[in-house]
């Protein structure tokens, strides 16, 4: 069979038998992938391309390591399952290990993907409350353009309304508030956090929904697939007070901003605080394996005493922390650290954001060009005036113009009540330079050709 048979022919089946996730399905713009290394992913066709969002903003080691590959076959044959309702080694290390990594007194409850660890949240910060006899508490406060899963109470949660279009009723109890949006409604940087706008929209918002009935809010450090969105320097220290003030749980939602991504072991990090609940999952693993996780600080695991009938959390999955996978996150873990890689995500990011920055400036199209670590987003405009977003067909073309040199790009997630203009760079942060040089050098080639 030739190779332009053998193409067409996976792609044939793909389409007859593959529900494609978040597009109808179009045979140009799909591609088949059949082998990985490194930042390089190969398809079917055996055409290669720079993946610079590292699959789903997830393979932050980069593809292809060995290591990870023999972690996972040697916890196989070692043991490969136990239940959490009962324990097993891998679990307990990575769990020691992450609380280290989060600076101390957490707990850690295992799942399979971002979207449980949140729904994991939500039940452990609702429950929380009744533990401790404020029963009233069961809303929660999250932020427009913000994704946080595909489930009913983390879809409930995203504040993307066409993700939740034809899906509805979802999980009610959930409120929504707009986030900051340091382009079009700049807040300086040394703004105190309870001066902020931004900040003072979430405490009224709380106020006037009562506080008391609020269980906990939930916020990325950096809306990362709403569009890059950075927040003002001292806003989540504002939100951490703010929640303080009305007894709400700040639930942080690591999912791509953990593990390097920001620059920091984790994206809170970058603007200390020290969150009640940390949500993670994606670079836990760097994608090998499937696995969440839900970090809760000790005080709030200590109030699950199961002093009544139902007083423990009642909550369980099979796969939740896997013995191959824990083993997987460990090994990854320690790849991410012996590497350097989060001083590399770090100092490679704001060498490559500086760069786009000068080169994209005075494109009349670019309105802003923003990020942190190696999580950058490139925001296309009709004109720097009006700030009106470029429409999604002329951003489609530039991430066509890349994929046809070789570089696989991103934008912001489904559309976002028309601001779906943010193409996003995301890169494993392992990648070499003379790849970024190239993701560079395609991107603005790309854009120039708007
Ligand atoms: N939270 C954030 C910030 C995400 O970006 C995602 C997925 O992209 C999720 C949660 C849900 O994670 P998963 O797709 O693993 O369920």
């Amino acid at each position: 069979m030739t190779q332009t048979n053998l193409k067409s022919d996976v792609l044939t089946k793909d389409e007859q038998y593959v529900w494609h996730s978040m597009k109808p399905y179009n045979p140009q713009a799909t591609y088949v992938v059949e082998k990985s290394d490194g930042a390089r992913i190969i398809d079917t066709d055996g055409v290669e391309y720079i993946d610079a969002m590292a699959g789903l903003w997830c393979v932050n080691v980069g593809y292809g390591r060995k290591e990870l590959a023999d972690a996972a076959h040697e916890q196989m044959m070692k043991n490969a399952y136990a239940p959490l309702s009962q324990g097993h080694l891998p679990a307990v290390e990575l769990a020691e290990k992450l609380n280290d990594m989060l600076g101390g007194d957490y707990v850690i409850f295992f799942s399979n993907s971002g979207s449980e660890a949140n729904e994991t949240a939500f039940k452990i910060a609702r429950q929380y409350h009744q533990q401790k006899g404020q029963s009233s508490r069961y809303k929660i406060v999250s932020r427009y353009r913000a994704y946080h899963g595909n489930s009913f109470g983390a879809l409930a949660a995203t504040g993307q309304a066409e993700r939740k279009y034809k899906y509805e009723p979802l999980s009610p109890g959930f409120i929504h508030v707009a986030p900051p949006d340091q382009y079009r409604e700049y807040e300086s940087d040394t703004i105190a956090p309870l001066d902020l706008a931004s900040v003072k929209a979430v405490d009224k918002t709380m106020t006037w929904e009562l506080g008391d009935t609020i269980a906990a809010m939930i916020l990325e450090p950096i809306i990362t697939g709403g569009g890059v969105i950075m927040p003002p320097e001292n806003y989540l220290k504002g939100i951490e007070a703010v929640c303080k003030k009305h007894g709400a749980l700040m639930i942080v939602d690591e999912v791509i901003c953990g593990f390097g991504r920001t620059g920091k072991p984790f994206g809170f990090m970058n603007y200390g605080v020290k969150p009640d609940i940390i949500t993670m999952a994606k670079g836990i693993t760097s994608a090998y394996l499937p696995l969440s996780a839900t970090a809760v600080k000790r005080e709030i695991y200590e109030a699950f005493t199961g002093s009544d009938a139902y007083g423990y959390f009642r909550h369980v999955n099979t796969f939740g922390g896997s013995p191959v996978a824990c083993a997987v996150a460990l090994k990854n873990i320690e790849i991410l650290e012996q590497e350097a890689l989060f001083e590399r995500s770090k100092e490679v990011g704001a060498a490559t954001l500086q760069s786009l920055q000068q080169e994209l400036q005075h494109h009349s199209n670019v309105g802003d060009v923003r990020g942190k670590g190696l999580l950058i987003g490139i925001e296309l405009v009709v004109d720097k005036v009006s700030k009106d977003p470029l429409p999604v067909e002329k951003v489609n073309t530039v991430i066509a113009k890349c994929k046809e040199q070789g570089v696989i790009i991103g934008k912001n997630g489904a559309t976002v009540a028309g601001f779906n203009n943010v193409l996003t760079l995301s890169p494993p942060l392992n990648i070499s330079k003379e790849d970024l040089e190239r993701i560079l050098e395609v991107v603005v080639d790309s854009i120039n050709q708007l």
